[in-house]
């Protein structure tokens, strides 16, 4: 709470600007994580081998191996 009363008095926020300000970057951050990690790892990514020997996870809309550069 001191840490607070001095941010007030230094920077000239109200504190109650301060929590609402943080909770709502809380909240914020934790939907960006929740909608677009959850995509990137699951919805665009599909597991493949190409013919090279290379295999992994690859976009399934462009489905090209970063190794040889070709398309799976
Ligand atoms: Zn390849």
């Amino acid at each position: 709470m001191l840490d607070l009363l001095y941010m007030e008095a230094f920077l000239g926020f109200n504190v109650m600007e301060v929590i609402g300000a943080a909770v709502l970057l809380f909240v914020v951050v934790a939907i960006l994580k929740r909608v677009f990690g959850r995509k990137v790892n699951t919805d665009h990514m599909i597991q493949l081998s190409c013919k090279c020997g290379w295999d992994g996870q690859v976009s399934k809309y462009t489905r090209r191996c970063p190794k040889c550069n070709g398309t799976i």
